[in-house]
Parts: structure tokens; C-alpha cells; sequence
């Protein structure tokens, strides 16, 4: 008897990734859509299991915050581990068409994603795969997702860090010092790729001169915004500020009487 086709009626598949695919589904019971992650890879070996277990874990372990795509629950059938989630809309990938994001939106996507990253380094699990293709929207909110490579802050265990172009020298160099602020580079790097339009290079000048910190000037944006996007991405992961203290940087400042970002 399966569980997924017991609880579940599936609506379509809405993406895939390396090990996984991803299907919008109606749950019966509630009559309502959720997003159903199952792998792909037979998972026989205990050590498969328990990789893919982390994933979970770490979802049920973070519980509720507005900018985390949300869990539901979890469970083996035939081998395969499924995930059931909040559904969102689509994510930021610059694989999907989508018009250039303005200063204001991208200090929103910023702002969010640092409060997401503040709410998981406070309970002592980093990410390790912040990039546009794991920032999901819905409805306007923006939610962090896919936590198949996050990890204990304090891990000794070797870590599977994320995709390797979202990612600071020192992590190549395999120095796990300062695991949360791998996070703050990614997202740092992330936004860069928003602006640019189109996927970071694997290699070469670009990749290199952005973790050696320098980043391409940014024609139509405030130096105030240079400024924080080149601190996000400092080669020196102990000068990078922190997702707490990003959060709290005045270029973020609510105007009181609208209750809205001063910025939109
Ligand atoms: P990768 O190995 O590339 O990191 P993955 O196997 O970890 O991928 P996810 O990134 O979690 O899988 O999901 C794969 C794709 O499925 C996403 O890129 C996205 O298009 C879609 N997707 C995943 N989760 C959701 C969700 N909650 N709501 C809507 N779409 C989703
Ligand atoms: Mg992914
Ligand atoms: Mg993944």
C-alpha cells in the first residue's frame, strides 16, 4: 500500500534536480496543493539513507519561519525518500525568463534571505547551497529552500558543500571555520547573478576576481548597495557581516508611516 497514492493525487511534475524530482500535488484528505520532493536514487545504503535524512532533519529541526519553504512531513516507500512541502510559486533561477530585478527588489530578496540565514545560524545549522535556483517566491514572500547540503555550524564530519560557483576560496581551500558565512558569500554571489542576468561561469576572471572580493562595477546602483554586496562577498569570511548584522543595516530601514521599505 503507498502512502503517496493513498494521500496524495499528482498534479504534475514542477522540477527536478541531480537526485530528486519535484511534483505539485492535492493532498486528499485537506484538498490542498503541496509539493512533493521524492528521490530518484534508490536509497539501499545506509549511508545514502542517512544523507538524504539530513535534508529532512534539518527542515524539522528549523520549524516555522515566513522565509523558509515549509515542511510538512516525511517518509521511505520502496526506497525512495519523500519530502512533502509547501508549494511555491517558482524560483529564481536565471534558467527561467524574468525580467531584471530592480534595487528595490533585489534589497527585498537581500533582506529576507539574511533573516532566513539569521534564523538557521541561530540554531546551529548552515545551508551550503544559497543561489537563485534555491530561493523560492510565493506570493511576493521569498522563502529559502532545498537544505539537501546543510549541515551542523560546528560539524567535524566532512561536508558536502553546495554548488561550487556559489562558493568562497576559503571552502575550496577545505577551511570549515566559519560555515555561516559561506552562506552570506552565496547569497552575496546569488544576488550578483540576478543582476548579471545570466548563470555565473564555472571558472575563469569572474569567478576568481569574486572570490578575491572584487566585484564588477554596477552601472545604475548606489554605491551604498556596491558597498554591502562587496562585503557580503569578502574573501575574509570574519569581515563579512554576519546575517544578524545584515538584517540590521540602515539600507534596509522601514518608513514607519507606510509600513513599507523606504526603498519600494
Ligand atoms: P539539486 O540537486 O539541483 O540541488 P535537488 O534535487 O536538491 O536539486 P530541489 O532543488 O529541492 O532538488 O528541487 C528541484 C526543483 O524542483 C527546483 O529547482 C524547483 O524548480 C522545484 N521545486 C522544489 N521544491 C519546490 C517547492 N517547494 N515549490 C515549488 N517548486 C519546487
Ligand atoms: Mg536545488
Ligand atoms: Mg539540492
Amino acid at each position: 500500500l503507498s502512502r503517496y497514492w493513498t494521500d496524495f493525487h499528482e498534479i504534475e511534475q514542477i522540477g527536478n534536480g541531480n537526485f530528486s524530482c519535484v511534483f505539485k500535488v492535492l493532498k486528499r484528505i485537506d484538498g490542498c496543493f503541496y509539493a512533493v520532493k521524492k528521490s530518484t536514487r534508490l536509497l539501499h545504503q545506509d549511508t545514502e539513507r542517512r544523507k538524504a535524512l539530513m535534508e529532512v532533519q534539518a527542515l524539522a529541526a528549523l520549524g516555522f519561519h515566513e522565509n523558509i519553504v515549509g515542511y510538512y512531513s516525511s517518509w521511505f516507500e520502496n526506497e525512495q525518500l519523500f519530502i512533502q512541502m509547501e508549494l511555491c510559486d517558482h524560483s529564481l533561477s536565471i534558467r527561467k525568463p524574468s525580467k531584471l530585478s530592480t534595487e528595490g527588489e533585489l534589497l527585498e530578496i537581500i533582506y529576507q534571505m539574511a533573516k532566513a540565514l539569521q534564523f538557521i545560524h541561530e540554531k546551529g545549522i548552515a545551508h551550503l547551497d544559497v543561489k537563485p535556483d534555491n530561493i523560492y517566491i510565493k506570493n511576493g514572500v521569498y522563502k529559502l529552500g532545498d537544505f539537501g547540503c546543510a549541515t551542523l555550524l560546528d560539524s567535524t564530519l566532512p561536508i558536502e558543500e553546495g554548488d561550487a560557483r556559489y562558493m568562497p576560496q576559503e571552502v575550496l581551500n577545505d577551511n570549515y571555520d566559519h560555515l555561516d558565512k559561506v552562506d552570506i558569500f552565496s547569497l552575496g554571489a546569488a544576488i550578483y547573478e540576478l543582476i548579471r542576468g545570466s548563470a555565473l561561469p564555472e571558472s575563469g576572471h569572474l569567478s576568481l576576481n569574486l572570490r578575491e572580493g572584487k566585484l564588477p562595477l554596477l552601472p545604475g546602483h548606489s554605491v551604498q548597495f556596491q558597498n554591502l554586496l562587496k562585503a557580503m562577498i569578502d574573501p575574509d569570511p570574519v569581515r563579512r557581516p554576519s546575517a544578524k548584522e545584515l538584517v540590521k543595516n540602515p539600507i534596509f530601514d522601514r518608513d514607519q508611516r507606510t509600513g513599507k521599505n523606504h526603498y519600494s
